[in-house]
């Protein structure tokens, strides 16, 4: 038999619904917030990712999923969705729209090679934002306060927002020299990776999930000792917009975030859940005031997150939210007879066109057979079509809760369902 690849999953059942339920929600919302959707293909020549998400992260350096097509050019599976949106808010030209900023949601799947495990997979989902135009700290504020009130709507509890600044592109050279004072009598204690990053960013030695709990970490520099003071006014403005929506959040100064592109506000959400560790951090997001111009367009600021739908099922679960829509079928439809079906089609065809969730008996059930499939499919009422029924024009409704029987005229039935199914 063959067999999924190593870290994807199929969706059926249960998560089915509640995918499509979540999906949905986040639909909603960015209609709400006024987003336009933008969708953008699942590869695109690597270079993308190499100049827009950065050359030291780990995704590119070693979790892409590469390879060359027919033309021998270099193709990326996306393992996130800035870089897309960046190159396609730059080719379309959408810099120029008048009506700026310009907000825009995605949804989709992303590719990385990691080691897969609960709620780390190689493919996943992301869900997320990019606003484009905008330098008012109000914009910051905005995008996090998307997935707080999505964690909100989901009926989360113990939903904890980190945020940090990074600063300018003064603050952050700042910040660089402090971190490479600090850390050179130290290089020899920092992991492979870390001595890498000494030398390519430092800053991402502070991200480092192996040098994490060594002492050195704890009195390196930090930013907010190196930032310029236009940077520092943002940061408290972004706070003081958060602090007005009454949304809480902690200052978190060692987050940096994985990915090479992030200026001023980081922000992660985070879930708390004993057993997840790492795999806490459901969202993450961020200031990029330079990725426009690093993909050769202009020089425009930008703002985004994207949230881990695989992990916010999983908290969801662990939290017992039930998002899943118990609700049935309005109508199940059963005939008694070959003779009846083409009457039946056109009736199941009308009904669902009226709006109602109908389904028929496609096997050819018995009567008693068609019952239980109506319970199972917890239908409102039942309608089953006889010769008789054909012949008058009157159908036989029957109320599967109350056992209620109705016979209604054929032209009457949609006023019959308006009005005893609500929504
Ligand atoms: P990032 O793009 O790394 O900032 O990740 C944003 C969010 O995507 C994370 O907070 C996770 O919820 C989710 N995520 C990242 N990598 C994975 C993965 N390999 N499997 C499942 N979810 C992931």
């Amino acid at each position: 038999m063959i067999q999924k690849p190593k870290g994807t999953y199929d969706v059926f059942g249960k998560n089915s619904k509640k995918i499509i339920y979540f999906e949905n929600l986040f639909r909603e919302v960015m209609s709400k917030y006024n987003y336009e959707y933008f969708r953008t293909p699942i590869f695109e020549a690597s270079e993308l990712f190499h100049r827009g998400v950065g050359e030291t992260t780990d995704i590119v350096s070693k979790e892409t999923f590469n390879f060359k097509d027919k033309s021998d050019r270099d193709m990326t599976l996306r393992p996130e969705g800035t870089a897309g949106i960046v190159r396609s808010f730059i080719e379309n030209k959408y810099y120029s729209n008048p009506s700026m900023p310009v907000k825009i949601w995605y949804m989709g799947p992303m590719f990385r090679y990691e080691r897969p495990q609960a709620g780390r997979y190689r493919e996943f989902y992301q869900c997320g934002v990019e606003v484009f135009g905008s330098n008012d700290p109000l914009v910051d504020a905005e995008v996090i306060s998307i997935p707080v009130n999505i964690y909100k709507l989901l009926g989360f509890n113990g939903i904890k927002v980190n945020i940090n600044t990074l600063g300018d592109t003064e603050s952050r050279l700042n910040y660089k020299k402090a971190l490479l004072d600090y850390f050179k009598p130290h290089i020899n204690d920092l992991c492979e990776d870390c001595k890498a990053r000494y030398e390519k960013n430092p800053l991402r030695i502070l991200d480092c999930k192996v040098d994490a709990s060594k002492s050195i970490m704890d009195n390196a520099p930090k930013i907010k000792d190196n930032l310029t003071e236009e940077s520092l006014q943002h940061f408290e403005m972004v706070c003081k917009y958060l602090d007005s929506m009454g949304i809480e959040y902690v200052i978190k100064e060692n987050l940096v975030r994985g990915l090479d592109y992030y200026t001023h506000t980081v922000f992660e959400v985070e879930a708390n859940i004993k057993k997840f560790g790492s795999q806490n951090v459901l969202c993450g997001g961020g200031r990029y005031n330079g990725l426009v111009s690093t993909l050769d367009g202009p020089d425009m600021p930008g703002v985004g997150f994207a949230i881990g739908i695989e992990r916010t099922l999983l908290a969801l679960d662990y939290e017992n939210i039930n998002l899943i829509d118990e609700d049935g079928l309005d109508i199940y439809i059963s005939y008694m007879s070959e003779n009846e079906k083409a009457f039946a089609m056109n009736l199941v065809n009308i009904l669902r066109l009226s709006g109602f969730k109908t389904d028929l008996d496609l096997i050819g059930r018995n009567i008693k057979n068609n019952f239980k499939q109506a319970e199972r499919l917890k239908a409102k009422y039942v309608i089953i079509i006889g010769e008789e029924e054909i012949k008058n024009n009157i159908l036989t409704i029957k109320n599967n809760i109350s056992y209620e029987e109705h016979k209604i005229k054929f032209d009457d039935l949609i006023e019959f369902f308006d009005t005893n199914i609500s929504e």
